[in-house]
């Protein structure tokens, strides 16, 4: 009689055990999963005129996951006006941090700057599948620690689903994976009232449309063993600014392909902007290690620190196509790049459209970025 009910208890300690572990499991997912979508407060520099959602733009992004912050600044002498997003993949850090590094220290003497950080909010909330990535990255302020995301190249399928087959992009008809209609950069110009990504495509397209904008920036990052790195992309309405800006990177010491932007690459930014609208748009791009396919173990240190010992032997062997060494390419480094490059062709555009003139400053020197921590720069949290 004994024996039946101690089986009974065991086997009701073993439910009782392997609902408790799932109830752990949920706990701790999901609790990482709310962390994601919490959109990390930006302490704007005294600046900032206005703050508005890109839905102010696209109304059809109300209320949902890929509604971003528009950061609006001004300054008191009239000039052209400059865009520069970061975040169109949201795992390119270091694009994410040079726009939130620009939100928090912009002075604007003439003319207007909208700054978005999160170009496609919805990558921001999810991550990388088995990839190992982190989900945060973290920055020591003088007053405190602060966390960043590291969010995916492709808007969450959750907000996005399903995907098709085959993509056919609106407006060229080019056929894509169905993965990429989840892709902000081959969304462009978008639909104002088409798929999520479409519509944040749509919304950044008619907001420089809407105001002019004289120069337009949509800063990337890439694995260093991807061919376009360590690069400023321009069209043919853009080069003359960037081969300009090349040659004062190059006597200035940072080294930087120039790439043309093919005629016939339908959807990126630097395409579609030239097609449709009257800018002058750039793509940068970085080389981040903790995108790469030959990194070694994958941690937030490899994000922003970005020491690999695999990447130096791969550079010892030239499988890669920047430096990489012991130091490995920090998240300074990184922001400085960006840094040098915005500055150096606002400069060139100034010199070469002097009635449209765009007088910015106030972020850190990159040479001095490159000695010290992002952190440094950045208010506390
Ligand atoms: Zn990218």
């Amino acid at each position: 009689m004994a024996r039946p009910s101690f089986r009974a208890s065991r086997q009701t300690l073993i439910a009782a055990g392997t609902l408790l572990a799932v109830a752990l499991v949920v706990a701790f997912s999901s609790r990482a999963f709310i962390e994601q979508h919490k959109v990390e407060a930006l302490h704007p520099s005294p600046a900032l005129k206005r703050v508005f959602p890109l839905s102010e733009i696209n109304p059809n992004l109300k209320g949902t996951p890929g509604d971003t912050d528009v950061y609006m600044y001004e300054g008191p002498g009239k000039g052209g006006s400059l865009l520069v997003i970061g975040g169109s993949h949201a795992s390119e850090i270091a694009g994410t941090m040079t726009v939130a590094l620009l939100v928090e220290t912009l002075k604007v003497d003439a003319g207007t700057v909208f700054l978005i950080p999160h170009a496609n909010a919805s990558a921001m909330t999810h991550d990388e599948p088995q990839e190992a990535h982190p989900r945060h990255v973290f920055f020591d302020t003088p007053g405190g620690r602060r966390a960043f995301r590291l969010g995916a190249r492709f808007t969450n399928p959750v907000h996005q689903w399903p995907d098709p087959i085959t993509y056919a992009q609106p407006g060229s008809g080019t056929m894509l994976a169905g993965a990429e209609t989840r892709n902000l950069n081959r969304a462009f110009p978008g639909v104002e009232n088409g798929n999520l990504t479409e519509r944040i495509a749509w919304g950044i397209t008619e907001l420089i449309r809407r105001e002019g904008i004289d120069l337009s920036f949509d800063i990337h990052e890439s694995s260093p063993e991807y061919p376009v790195i360590n690069a400023i992309v321009a069209s043919e309405t853009s080069q003359d600014v960037a081969s300009y800006a090349a040659i004062s990177l190059q006597s200035d010491g940072w080294e930087f392909a120039l790439e043309p932007s093919p005629p016939n690459f339908h959807g990126l930014s630097h395409r579609e902007w030239t097609d449709h609208t009257k800018t002058r748009p750039i793509l940068l791009e970085t080389a981040s290690a903790v995108m790469g396919r030959l990194r070694g173990p994958t941690n937030a240190d490899l994000a922003t620190i970005g020491k690999d010992p695999q990447y130096v032997k791969a550079a010892k062997i030239g499988a890669i196509s920047v430096p990489f060494d012991e130091n490995g390419i920090s998240i300074e480094v990184r922001v400085a790049r960006d840094l040098a490059a915005i500055a150096a062709i606002v400069s060139a555009f100034n010199d070469l459209v002097p009635d449209r003139a765009i007088l910015v400053g106030g972020w850190p020197d990159p040479k001095e970025l490159v000695e010290h921590k992002l952190g440094d720069y950045l208010a506390a949290p």
